[in-house]
């Protein structure tokens, strides 16, 4: 979504992206900007967030007048104390999703740091003692909590609110600590006990690595796109689409790349919105170098290594879906014993300590072969591999589905895995 958007229209755009994620009902949640001049612009009051568009929005004054076809939401007085307490905030969002809004009932916080990736987005969460809905009380309680530094806060029996310096950045942070409440109920289940303390989190020096890791790849200008390459650009673009849709991927995570010839790939750029990215936003890399003017995803390192031990190998994607996540933040082994499908495409799945799989390339290209073409990352999700796009993505989604059968299991009974006849069964039928 460009900045350069009216706020009217980047309202209306997140509003809509918010509702059709699940994060939102037809008539709860808000969202405002903060413009230059110091007006508010948000979400009306009552309406249908599926279906508001731009010219529904509201626009605040700074002397309190309000100009357009509806009332400002009720829960305006939040967004002003917010601003007012923080003035580098210049976005808010709000939505009372189920999985965090479980959370809040239980008055706990998600802990963000049980992935990498949502801890560099949300950071430390806050959380905001109850207060009536829309009252100047309950902006005060939640701007104290904003004033500490938090930019995600829990608001106990209420829902969540998340801000940044853009609304792709406040909703990135909404959709990233719900994902984290996610995850941890689907972890815990997996761990029948509930016990939090099963749950891992890497350290702080582990989270610094990984936030450091730039690209730090030369640059170089290369010739125009031929056919194959725009047709690969396209491909990768288009899967990427997909796992969105498939809730594979979401706005902040999800990497994927896709081989050109022997020394060149194709892989999605750094920090952009998943959901956005078209075949032009790719990043080409070559020889160790990639495409002027462009920032390969962080892990480029990675995907370079695994191209250049394996020549079988033409696409490798990275990704944390829900469930998947739920086993790479705790120390669950990932059985892949239990149906053909999850055994012929996933074989064995190794796990790789955090600081492997973000700081030592070559040793997790090391780790993949026919009979581990997929592995799980600790606190930072699945790896796989395959002869092409499709294949890579096919293994990424029966790994989701499977995942999702084993914490079900979890609530249902034993698991009662395929026996050693049954798996030689397959391998003969179906070798590597
Ligand atoms: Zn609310």
């Amino acid at each position: 979504m460009p900045q350069n958007q009216h706020p009217r229209e980047q309202l209306a755009t997140i509003m809509q992206r918010i509702y059709q994620s699940g994060l939102t009902t037809l008539s709860g949640g808000n969202l405002s900007i903060l413009d230059a001049q110091g007006n508010i612009w948000i979400t009306p009051a009552g309406g249908d967030k599926g279906q508001l568009t731009a010219v529904d929005m509201v626009c605040v004054r700074a002397d309190g007048t309000c100009e357009g076809p509806h009332r400002p939401s009720s829960e305006l007085p939040f967004h002003r104390a917010i601003y007012r307490r923080r003035p580098d905030l210049r976005a808010i969002a709000h939505a009372h999703p189920p999985a965090s809004v479980a959370f809040s009932l239980a008055h706990q916080a998600p802990d963000t740091r049980i992935l990498a990736e949502t801890a560099l987005v949300c950071g430390e969460v806050g959380y905001a003692p109850y207060a009536l809905t829309g009252s100047q009380a309950l902006g005060e309680v939640i701007a104290a909590t904003f004033t500490q530094g938090h930019n995600s806060v829990i608001l106990e029996n209420h829902g969540l609110i998340t801000a940044g310096e853009t609304l792709l950045e406040a909703f990135r942070r909404l959709e990233a600590l719900d994902f984290c409440a996610r995850v941890l109920i689907r972890a815990r289940t997996l761990l029948k006990a509930g016990a939090p303390a099963e749950i891992g989190t890497p350290d702080e020096a582990c989270l610094h690595l990984m936030a450091s890791l730039a690209p730090a790849l030369p640059e170089y200008a290369p010739e125009p796109a031929n056919g194959r390459e725009l047709a690969l650009r396209r491909q990768l673009a288009a899967i990427v689409r997909r796992a969105c849709a498939r809730e594979l991927m979401n706005s902040f995570m999800g990497v994927a790349s896709v081989r050109l010839d022997a020394d060149s790939f194709l892989i999605t750029p750094a920090d952009q919105d998943r959901q956005a990215l078209t075949a032009a936003d790719m990043v080409l890399v070559r020889g160790g170098q990639h495409q002027a003017g462009k920032w390969p995803d962080r892990s480029v390192r990675l995907h370079q290594a695994i191209y250049t031990q394996h020549a079988n190998i033409s696409s490798v994607i990275i990704a944390q879906p829900v469930n998947v996540s739920a086993f790479a933040v705790t120390a669950q082994p990932f059985p892949t014993h239990t149906i053909p499908e999850s055994y012929i495409l996933l074989r064995e799945i190794p796990r790789v300590a955090f600081a492997t799989f973000y700081g030592e390339p070559e040793a997790v290209a090391n780790l993949i072969s026919p009979q581990t073409p997929v592995l799980l990352g600790e606190n930072a999700g699945m790896l796989v591999t395959g002869r092409n796009l499709l294949q890579a993505f096919d293994r990424l989604e029966v790994a989701e589905f499977s995942a999702r059968a084993l914490v079900d299991t979890a609530v249902i009974g034993q698991l009662m895995p395929l026996g050693a006849a049954a798996i030689q069964e397959l391998q003969a039928a179906f070798p590597l």
